[in-house]
């Protein structure tokens, strides 16, 4: 439970009762790393700390919509707890229009977590996140789209950490945020398993692609969130609709390309999948075709790559499913 003392982080700080926002200038070991654009609710009442990043990676634009429009219309008299909001958590990939990576080093800032304070910038980033929004807060989401070549069914993760309390919490989170399908298991250097390691309850939750934010992927991803937060106990009233009971799909495997060249999809998003069948074609510059994968597991393919290029070792696209690989 949050206790009454102002809540600071990095060069901003609310007192109960207020909000705070500001850019927040990150510096480690003497380097800058990023300017954050931050966002403190402070509650009027005591209550939980709910930590809460969005554009981890930079061009999943459904996600950065979504929370800074709940975030932002949160007022502090009628919140319970507090609500402590990194907006946009990538910035320099932001700027870029960067898919996966972070230009600054070319790495997936949602694989250096818990990050290292000496490390590159990405690492240096992923550690002040891990220690300045994630560690303290006692619930922790992080607000993920398809990127900009990717398109997706909404789906929210959680993992198991073991503790059984934890996990029942992270659990009912979770399915307060109510997207299509609901993904159990590890990945490691993620944002929430870094929560998870601290024995923080995490849900991870993706709605949307492809460089769009339509009105309405943006008010399911806010719809969901804001239901979390009623769940959470930070607020007492959220949108009952759009809301899904979800799947439970406890295998993910993913499919890469093993040649580079041109991606001809032939499956869609939120298409279950037989093993064996194949999912698409990766041709030359002339069309014959390089490589024709077939789907290692039965799934459901929960993300798709959408993009005409495609380069040997990038995702082609990751499946879900209630059992086990064959
Ligand atoms: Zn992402």
């Amino acid at each position: 439970m949050s206790n009454r003392e102002p809540i600071v982080v990095g060069s901003i700080a609310a007192a109960p009762g207020e909000r705070a926002t500001g850019l927040v200038q990150v510096h480690l070991g003497g380097e800058h790393v990023a300017v954050l654009p931050i966002a403190i609710i402070h509650g009027a009442r005591p209550g939980p700390r709910v930590a809460v990043t969005a554009g981890i990676h930079g061009a999943e634009y459904v996600s950065i919509a979504a929370l800074r429009e709940v975030v932002l219309g949160l007022d502090p008299a009628q919140v319970s707890g507090s609500v402590v909001a990194v907006l946009t958590a990538n910035p320099s990939a932001f700027a870029a229009r960067s898919i996966y990576v972070n230009p600054m080093d070319h790495l997936n800032l949602n694989r250096q977590f818990p990050g290292d304070p000496a490390g590159s910038p990405s690492q240096r980033l992923a550690h002040w996140l891990t220690t300045h929004v994630i560690a303290g807060s006692d619930v922790f989401v992080d607000m993920h789209c398809g990127d900009m070549n990717e398109a997706l069914v909404s789906f929210a993760g959680i993992e198991n950490t073991g503790d059984a309390a934890v996990d029942a919490r992270s659990r009912a989170l979770a399915d307060a945020y109510g997207l299509r399908y609901l993904l159990i298991g590890p990945s490691p250097g993620t944002t929430t398993t870094a929560a998870a390691a601290l024995g923080i309850s995490a849900v991870l939750g993706e709605v949307g692609g492809q460089g769009r934010w339509p009105a309405e992927d943006v008010a399911l991803h806010a719809a969901g969130f804001r239901r979390l937060l009623k769940a959470a106990g930070v607020v007492e009233t959220a949108p009952d609709q759009p809301w899904h009971q979800s799947q439970v799909l406890p295998y993910e495997s993913w499919m890469r390309a093993t040649a580079t060249g041109y991606w001809h999809p032939a499956v869609e998003v939120g298409q279950a999948v037989a093993a064996g069948t194949s999912v698409g074609e990766v041709r030359d510059a002339f069309g014959a075709v390089l490589e024709r994968p077939a789907a290692p597991v039965d799934g459901v393919v929960i993300f798709l790559v959408t993009s005409l290029a495609m380069n040997a070792g990038d995702p082609l696209l990751a499946l879900a499913g209630e059992e086990p690989p064959k």
